[in-house]
């Protein structure tokens, strides 16, 4: 009878605690409200990204707008090498962030993915904005290189 309670208890505790991905989103999101990043047009963004292509070494991404679902702000397609938003005006941590998904090895969002983000902000956009969202990714629990490495 224990096993059984146990294992129900334990059942709970997996639907209720957020995943690794919710939590990341939640912490770009009070990061974003905290220290807005600048939205771009459509143009300026394609140009943005080739220039951080550029300087990668990789590939210029192709940067579509269309309807996507209310919940997804913006999607890496890795075999088409593209990146989809919903919005006209993307932000810059939106494009950094699918930017990410598509130079990271894994597709997840782990310590890779967040220790590429924060990499990108601090070389595109400012040293202020990515120690912070270091900071609160590290204040959350979620791990990230140690923030000299990035
Ligand atoms: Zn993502």
């Amino acid at each position: 009878m224990r096993w059984v309670r146990t294992s129900v208890r334990l059942g709970l505790d997996e639907m209720t605690k957020p995943t690794e991905a919710q939590q990341t989103y939640a912490v770009e999101d009070a990061f974003q409200a905290e220290m807005p990043t600048k939205t771009l047009s459509l143009a300026e963004a394609t140009t943005w990204l080739a220039i951080i292509a550029d300087d990668e070494g990789v590939d210029y991404p192709l940067l579509l707008q269309g309807n996507l679902s209310r919940r997804t702000d913006g999607l890496a397609f890795n075999d088409e090498w593209c990146i989809a938003v919903r919005k006209k005006q993307p932000s810059e941590l939106l494009l950094l962030h699918e930017m990410a998904h598509l130079v990271c090895a894994n597709k997840n969002h782990g310590r890779e993915f967040r220790t590429q983000l924060v990499r990108f902000l601090r070389r595109y956009v400012s040293l202020l904005h990515a120690a912070r969202l270091h900071e609160m990714f590290t204040s959350a629990g979620l791990s990230v290189d140690p923030f000299t490495a990035t």
